[in-house]
């Protein structure tokens, strides 16, 4: 709406604070983590002064990173409706469309008065629009003004005064990197699409803006699977409309599931939402790789199993974490982890007998840790501990470079592969052995959307 709204004027136009946000953390459904990790934040700008006798400094820049439709912008307004203080919220589109030339100007003044009405919250919604890398090859002067007027007016302000700058984007990947110090945006809260609970908490909030008959909300959060906090408010909102032009007073599980249709169609074309069959197949993948990961002892146990897709975009995640940290990895425990990224594509050809491309991260993942076993770590019989790999600048990157013949290389290949192997037929064969597991698993999971690493054990084990 940015764009078509934008008139001539607009350049003068002066950003100003809004005082009383309404809205609240109640308008936020799920999201627990982003809102225990945000309350800390509400608890400073409460009482800057606390922290302050301390010396305790609270981060002055917050990344709110996730999706299109997960609640960002809502969450940035709902912390300060919750902190009770004024509100400066501009996008950075806006900055880079309607401040033409303005945009350090602009900057300059946003802190200015933020300072002034301090304890407040600065909001910049799409932040990548200003804070995009700097790549070298094109250059944009004005938004790399804009960018560099941003920098210096954090780096400026008092941290302890009580200003926060929240920022919002889904491309996390593409910010410059200066954007990301200490000092600056150093917190990140994430937002993720919500799993079957969260669907339903995020339903009832909105369903409460509407008339409505009894819902069957177990059934609309089924059918939603995928969906955003956004699709799903449209959703209701659709049914709304439905209900008007129907004539009718209020809004049916009918009118939902219709609504389902008109909402969630265009997101199915792209691909967003997850169809039943492809559910099931990825229940099964992710539940494999847990299952390979709980049946060898030395890895690490499973803690959070999902097939809501994830920030990252990979389809489910298994979230594997260790007891404490580790610094030193035998032999064992890397062919484990090999065995377990395998496992997810083990279980598609045991179950299902077909593969996808759902392995294609695991297949990265698993290559890298072989490969480095025997270019990097020693542990080959055949290379012994021979370095045939020296990572070129081991603090900006991970990037390697061979240092042997190239008939030495086609021999590494051998082994890498060899080592992949043995790990694929393994993580199979644990497959086989726990099939009436993984079908009770998978099905449990399929249900849930999301699953404990307790739940997991719970079923593994009785
Ligand atoms: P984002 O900024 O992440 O793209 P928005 O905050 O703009 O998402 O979300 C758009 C709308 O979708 C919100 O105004 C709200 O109506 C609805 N919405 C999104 N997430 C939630 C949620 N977690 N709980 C309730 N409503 C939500
Ligand atoms: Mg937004
Ligand atoms: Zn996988």
């Amino acid at each position: 709406m940015d764009g078509n709204y934008m008139s001539f004027g607009k350049n003068k136009e002066k950003i100003y604070a809004e005082d009383e946000i309404k809205t609240t953390f109640a308008d936020v459904a799920g999201q627990d983590e982003a809102k225990e990790s945000l309350g800390e934040i509400i608890d400073f700008l409460h009482n800057p002064e606390k922290y302050g006798e301390i010396g305790a400094a609270l981060p002055k820049g917050v990344l709110l990173v996730g999706p299109p439709g997960t609640g960002k912008t809502l969450i940035a307004r709902a912390v300060a409706g919750e902190a009770k203080v004024p509100f400066f919220a501009l996008s950075g589109s806006e900055f880079v469309q309607m401040f033409v030339g303005m945009g350090a100007a602009k900057v300059r003044d946003l802190f200015s008065q933020a300072n002034k009405k301090a304890p407040c919250i600065i909001f910049i919604d799409e932040i990548d629009a200003i804070g995009k890398r700097r790549d070298g090859m094109t250059t944009n002067d004005e938004r790399e003004q804009t960018l560099n007027q941003l920098l210096t007016e954090m780096d400026g302000f008092d941290g302890r005064k009580g200003v926060v700058i929240l920022a919002a984007t889904n491309r996390p990947e593409s910010l410059d990197k200066a954007l990301l110090r200490p000092g600056r945006f150093d917190r990140r809260v994430q937002m993720e699409l919500p799993d079957l609970e969260g669907r339903k908490a995020i339903l009832q909030v909105h369903l409460k803006k509407v008339k409505h008959e009894e819902i069957d909300l177990d059934l609309i959060a089924r059918a939603t699977s995928g969906a955003s906090g956004a699709e799903l408010a449209n959703i209701v909102n659709d049914a709304a409309l439905r209900a008007v032009r129907n004539n009718s007073s209020s809004i049916t599980t009918n009118d939902l599931e219709e609504s389902i249709e008109t909402v969630i169609a265009g997101a199915q074309r792209k691909g967003k939402v997850i169809s039943d069959e492809e559910k099931r197949i990825i229940a099964y993948h992710e539940i494999g790789h847990a299952m390979v990961a709980a049946k060898q002892s030395h890895s690490a146990p499973v803690h959070k199993i999902t097939i809501i897709t994830r920030t990252s975009g990979a389809l489910g995640y298994t979230m594997q974490i260790d007891e404490g940290e580790r610094n030193l990895y035998s032999r064992e425990d890397l062919e484990n982890r090999i065995a377990t990224l395998t496992g997810g594509r083990a279980a598609e050809e045991v179950i299902f007998n077909k593969i996808t491309t759902g392995a294609s991260n695991d297949i990265e993942q698993a290559t890298k840790l072989a490969r480095a076993m025997v270019t990097r770590y020693g542990m080959s019989k055949e290379f012994d501990m021979v370095a045939l790999e020296t990572v070129n600048n081991p603090y900006l990157s991970s990037d390697t470079s061979l240092s042997c013949s190239a008939e030495t290389a086609a021999r590494v290949d051998e082994v890498v592969l060899s080592i992949v192997k043995n790990a694929h037929e393994k993580a199979k064969k644990i497959i086989r052995e726990n099939e009436a597991k993984m079908h009770e698993l998978s099905e449990y999971l399929i249900q849930k959307e999301t699953i404990t690493g307790e739940e997991f054990m719970n079923i593994l084990e009785n």
